[in-house]
């Protein structure tokens, strides 16, 4: 999520210049607003990107040394006034900042008690008045900016810059990537290599809980505790694209690969374990008419569609609310019942697909409680629902959705949650998901460990014609979206049906040319499942059976099984989408198609 990018110099190179170049390079990782600030020349910050933030900046803006940010909003609208650097009350501390500081309200009062002023709503901006209150009472500006990040939680990557040292610069690092580039007389911060690369090979990757300080004439890094840390320098080869990529050959690729990371991001601060809650702040608003809404109607397109499609097997057998699930585009045209008493949820990635957005439309004229799950803060379909759930997931590159869905389905547990702990469900029921919740990104990183299998397997079948995809309950939609991912970047026909419904016609297709991929993981419709797998064997049918580790039984009948660890059946459908994910990625990769923009595709679809 966002970009960030500091230098420090003393080789006669106009830091205004540096910074605005190297952001262009970051704009990959999304923006929404952008800002800069050198100590010899001020501030400068605007809604939008670069080229924005190029026609505010004055003539006579120069300096040696600054910091520079590209902002992705998770708390705060993408305004100026929200946009990095932030400053403490005096204008003397100055902060960028990637990722979210979780316990920004606590902080926030305590400094607001200590007489602090606040100019904005983003989390980001108490880590400057942080470093300010420690900055009375600490010697130094390091000493005060540990201090300051030893009282955070939350995840960060950051750089600071002090008025009065203002050749130094502290970098930190706590789950958002930070990457120093080590020039001759001239330093570097960046999110990734991509905007020093320009300037130098020479780079170090911090890791988690590591502080950086550079000057012109080098670095130093320790950690948290103050000890100090001793990293080789790497010479990086790659590409400015390459490093965009993170090294990977796609967006897409290492957007799964993200999987684990946007699964805690999506949960962060979200869960009260031991009362079996989750803690929906964008729901708070709206928590009492929640109470009286009597059914739910979710409106979505695409992959967001299928993400629907899977909450209202959760919401309906967890939280005991009907639910509905329709085509947005479908649903505008249409005269859909609704009153006071339904809740509409609208689920989009950018927050700006036009049909879920007329829906939303539709569901205020018609009187319903509309709510977002979005992942663009600030976006139309954010700002025109009456309350909602951002998925944090990070900006997502790749015209196929894949981490998106990932995060709209761990938001929509947190919905589950919710609505359920209202309702009907116990609080053992709950604590034992929020537990189980817990684990996944773990079990996310055994199953993108199949890689190669699931890589091989591609090759194998990527010379068939068709593809089925086959599943049951919640995981039946996990079909429909394997078939439409393949559809999407392969330009395969490919088909995703109820396992329950083959004997009523698909099966008529299966015969030894035309594969069929089974969702068979542990659950109540296993043995169901099995049949299915006997009746399209007995066709000659290929078979790739999806499977719980340990599931010795199915080897022996499917052809080929990928396995993944178990988990409840409710968030089976979490981990069982990812192989789905890879296994299309490496048939379009097979077939030397461009993944991450697809013909007749468009990201954000704002027409209709
Ligand atoms: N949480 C911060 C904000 O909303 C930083 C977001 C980002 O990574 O761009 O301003």
């Amino acid at each position: 999520m966002c970009g960030i990018f500091a230098y420090t110099g003393k080789v006669g190179k106009e830091a205004g210049g540096v910074l605005l170049d190297g952001l262009l390079s970051l704009e990959y990782r999304g923006y929404d607003s952008a800002g800069i600030f050198l100590p010899e020349a001020g501030s400068v910050r605007t809604p939008g990107a670069v080229a924005e933030l190029r026609k505010k900046i004055p003539k006579d803006f120069k300096g040696k040394s600054g910091i520079a940010h590209l902002r992705w909003a998770t708390h705060g609208e993408p305004t100026e006034k929200n946009a990095h650097p932030h400053a403490d009350c005096e204008g003397e501390v100055w902060v960028v900042h990637n990722g979210i500081i979780e316990n920004f309200k606590e902080l926030k009062e305590k400094l607001l008690a200590e007489g602090h002023m606040f100019k904005s709503d983003s989390d980001t901006e108490v880590l400057a008045h942080l470093v300010e209150e420690h900055l009375k009472h600490e010697k130094s500006f390091e000493k005060a900016a540990l201090a300051a990040l030893n009282e955070v939680r939350g995840t960060y990557g950051i750089a600071l810059q002090y008025k009065k040292e203002p050749d130094r610069i502290i970098a930190a690092r706590m789950g958002s990537p930070i990457v120093l580039g080590l020039g001759d007389g001239e330093h570097f911060i960046a999110s990734d290599p991509s905007p020093i690369l320009p300037h130098t090979k020479k780079v170090v990757f911090l890791e988690d809980g590591e502080v950086a300080v550079i000057t012109p004439d080098g670095h130093k890094i320790f950690k948290l505790d103050s000890t100090n840390v001793k990293r080789e320098a790497t010479h990086i080869d790659w590409s400015v694209e390459e490093s965009q990529k993170g090294g990977y050959e796609h967006f897409m690729l290492k957007e799964i690969m993200e999987g684990p990371q946007v699964i805690e991001d999506t949960l962060r601060g979200r869960l009260i374990a031991d009362e079996g809650m989750a803690k929906l702040g964008g729901l708070e608003s709206v928590a009492n008419e929640l109470k009286n809404i009597e059914r739910i109607i979710i409106v979505a397109q695409g992959t967001a569609y299928i993400a629907g499609l899977v909450g209202e097997y959760m919401l309906e057998e967890y939280a005991g609310v009907p639910v509905e699930v329709e085509y947005a585009s479908e649903f505008r045209y249409r005269s859909p019942v609704l009153n006071q008493k339904t809740a509409l949820i609208a689920i989009s990635q950018s927050g700006e697909t036009l049909d879920t957005l007329e829906a939303v439309r539709e569901g205020k004229r018609k009187g319903a409680l509309t709510l977002g799950i979005v992942n663009a803060v600030g976006s139309t379909i954010a700002r025109e629902t009456d309350a909602g759930v951002y998925n944090h997931a990070g900006p997502e590159i790749s015209v196929a959705s894949t981490k998106a869905l990932i995060s709209q389905l761990a938001a929509l547990v947190l919905f589950t949650l919710f609505f359920g702990r209202q309702r009907s469900m116990g609080v053992k029921t709950a604590k034992e998901i929020i537990a189980e919740l817990k684990t996944l990104p773990k079990k996310i990183e055994t199953i993108l460990k199949s890689e190669e299998t699931i890589a091989a397997l591609a090759k194998k079948y990527a010379n068939n014609r068709d593809f089925l995809f086959i599943g049951r309950k919640s995981n039946y939609p996990i079909a429909l979206e394997g078939a439409l991912k393949l559809k999407e970047i392969s330009y395969m026909h490919a088909e995703g049906y109820s396992a329950g419904e083959m004997k009523h016609g698909p099966i008529a297709m299966i015969d030894e040319h035309f594969p069929t991929l089974a969702i068979a993981t542990v659950g109540s419709v296993y043995e169901k499942m099995v049949s299915n797998i006997h009746e399209i064997k007995a066709r000659k049918g290929p078979v790739i059976a999806l499977a719980t580790e340990g599931d010795k039984e199915i080897g022996k009948l499917a052809d080929d099984v990928i396995y993944v660890p178990e988990t409840i059946e409710m968030l089976s459908p979490i981990l069982n989408v990812v192989p789905l994910q890879l296994f299309a990625y490496y048939f379009a990769k097979e077939k030397g198609l461009n993944v991450d923009r697809p013909r007749n595709l468009a990201k954000s679809v704002t027409v209709e």
